[in-house]
């Protein structure tokens, strides 16, 4: 359950401003037409016309300032109904003080609209009505539990990182639920089969990048930043892809010049060697998605062999890899089981 907080108030006669144009324009997959409805609305945010308009409800705060609740209630409904994500709330910047639970010996450092109200990993809900009534008692900033909703978000420092990254290995950056920030997105993803990642950037380390998986959230849309910019999503009805193979691979990495923690072996842990070969199927192309998923299941069966992994879980998380390429699930079974009798297991 999330507890109510204190009261609305946000400073007189402050309104939500408009998304700035640096917030906006630099996204290299949003259609000018996106970029151009996000600016010259009103609307901060999930303002597609249609039905979130025609929910559009602000209120007057005791003060006198505009307070759009509609528009963090309508993005948070919408990610969850739609992209099942858990959210609770967050510190709002138009409050006088934090509202963040901070603990004794660990105060507030200052940055305003990013603590979240309460504890967040107990109070994330995937309930709609309940995160309604927790987002109408005042003005509140939305979080996204990235651990709990199945999610891995890459948190851009600086406008284009990620696409930049992407371009030195000779990848693109996938069509995805993406959110702009007030300095670069959030580009949303489904976690890999198996072991979800966590918060480390692996080989994405000092670029500008950040990552929030496990164990981490992020600010959601139609959250406002301290600098009064409003996270944005490009298209709220742009579906969350599943991570690519070369990010999934990237982030399970050493960065440059360190040892990676539990690699066991000379070959690394055995939850690390099956995440390479689910990120190879992953980036499989059609035409060759049933041979890669071959080969991981052969690694796989090598590994059970060992006694590194057990069976369950490896025809599960191959499963999952295939399935998520688009094979059926007739072929998916039989290719493993294929890899699997080889091997004589
Ligand atoms: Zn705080």
């Amino acid at each position: 359950m999330i507890t109510p907080g204190p009261g609305p108030a946000l400073a007189p006669g402050r309104t939500h401003p408009e998304p700035s144009s640096a917030a906006t324009a630099s996204h290299p997959t949003s259609a000018p037409a996106q970029a151009t409805a996000s600016r010259s609305s009103a609307l901060p945010a999930c303002n597609k016309p249609g039905t979130w308009r025609t929910m559009h409800d602000p209120r007057r705060s005791p003060e006198g300032g505009t307070v759009r609740w509609a528009d963090t209630v309508m993005c948070a409904t919408r990610l969850q109904q739609l992209q099942g994500a858990f959210v609770f709330t967050v510190d709002h910047p138009g409050l006088p003080r934090c509202a963040g639970a901070h603990r004794p010996g660990q105060p507030c450092d200052g940055t305003r609209g990013k603590h979240p109200y309460g504890r967040w990993t107990r109070d994330s809900t995937n309930d709609p009505d309940a995160i309604r009534a927790a987002l109408t008692r005042g003005p509140r900033n939305l979080g996204i539990d990235c651990g709990k909703s199945g999610l891995l978000v890459i948190d851009e420092d600086a406008s284009g990182a990620f696409d930049h990254y992407a371009e030195s290995i000779g990848r693109v950056v996938p069509v995805t639920f993406t959110v702009t920030t007030a300095k670069g997105r959030h580009v949303y993803f489904r976690q890999p089969p198996g072991t979800p990642l966590g918060n480390s950037t692996g080989a994405l380390s000092g670029r500008g990048i950040d990552v929030r998986g496990r164990g981490g959230y992020v600010v959601g849309p139609g959250s406002i930043h301290q600098t009064g910019v409003i996270y944005t999503p490009v298209d709220v009805t742009t579906a969350i892809a599943p991570a690519p193979g070369w990010l999934v691979h990237a982030l399970g990495a050493a960065p440059a010049g360190r040892s990676r923690p539990g690699s066991g072996t000379r070959h690394g842990s055995a939850q690390g060697r099956l995440r390479g070969a689910v990120a190879a199927v992953l980036d499989a192309q059609p035409g060759e998605r049933n041979n890669l998923l071959h080969w991981a299941s052969c690694r796989a069966a090598e590994m059970i062999a060992a006694r590194e992994l057990d069976r369950a879980t490896a025809v599960g998380v191959l499963t999952e890899a295939g399935k998520a390429v688009g094979l059926g699930p007739g072929e998916v079974q039989a290719t493993i089981a294929s890899a699997l009798r080889a091997a004589a297991l």
